[in-house]
């Protein structure tokens, strides 16, 4: 099989799965947007992607997806980037050159530099708050704490060139996804009554979009089940 092939059996099989999560959750599957994550994988993978209907690709390290971006600029403004790795202060204006989108914004540093970086582009940066879902003990601990919400949201809407779009969150490692993301759930339910325009979530991965669906999620993130493996050394 060529790659295209192997590619397009991947987002076959990932767009099944969206519809019977869907149909089992009452949900319509365009509700769902697919982020196809192509974090270590070549612009190649991109173009071959896009060519296969793939609207959204996300990346999660600043270098790796600034230069796959400036390698796709051709592709035009129909392709949207999303960063949604963990994000240093110092890289954050730089990522909001050319993403689309932010998924991890968790503290409010952050926010400034986003909107700086933000400022020359011809639309606003749409931004997701990232909430963790981990015991606040663990670590290596990314996204806010629910508590924070408010103070992020707030800080956002005194931005010039951001938009406030909903959540983010990743379930954490050896905890059952549907009991994280019921919780999402739970505390997403008065943020949205704060900021009902901010209705996206962004949640679910290859192994658990099923039980972020079924939690309300609006973007998957899904790579393995589409790429395959990612290559361990770049
Ligand atoms: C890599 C990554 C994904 C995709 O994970 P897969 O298990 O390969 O689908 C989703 N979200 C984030 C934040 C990631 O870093």
């Amino acid at each position: 099989m060529s790659r295209r092939d192997d590619l397009a059996a991947g987002l076959a099989a990932v767009r099944t799965r969206i519809e019977i999560a869907c149909a089992a959750a009452g949900r319509a599957a365009e509700e769902i947007t697919l982020v196809v994550v192509t974090k270590y994988f070549p612009a190649s993978d991109v173009r071959l992607l896009v060519d296969l209907g793939v609207t959204d690709v996300g990346e999660n390290r600043h270098q790796e997806a600034e230069a796959k971006q400036q390698e796709c600029a051709d592709l035009g403004p129909d392709l949207r980037w999303h960063f949604i790795g963990g994000l240093q202060s110092n890289k954050a204006a730089a990522v909001a050159a050319y993403a689309d989108v932010v998924h991890s914004v968790d503290r409010v540093k952050l926010v400034g530099r986003l909107d700086d970086g933000a400022a020359g582009r011809s639309k606003p940066v749409d931004v997701l708050l990232q909430v963790s879902l981990d015991p606040p003990d663990r670590a290596g601990r990314a996204g806010a704490d629910v508590a924070d919400l408010s103070g992020l949201a707030a800080a956002v809407a005194t931005s010039r060139a951001l938009r406030l779009r909903g959540l983010m969150a990743v379930a954490p490692l050896g905890e059952d996804a549907a009991a994280a993301f019921a919780r999402l759930t739970d505390l997403r339910r008065p943020f949205l009554s704060e900021h009902p325009d901010a209705d996206w979530l962004s949640a679910g991965m290859s192994g658990d979009l099923e039980a972020a669906i079924k939690a309300g999620a609006t973007h998957v993130r899904v790579g393995t089940a589409v790429l395959g493996s990612r290559p361990s050394v770049q």
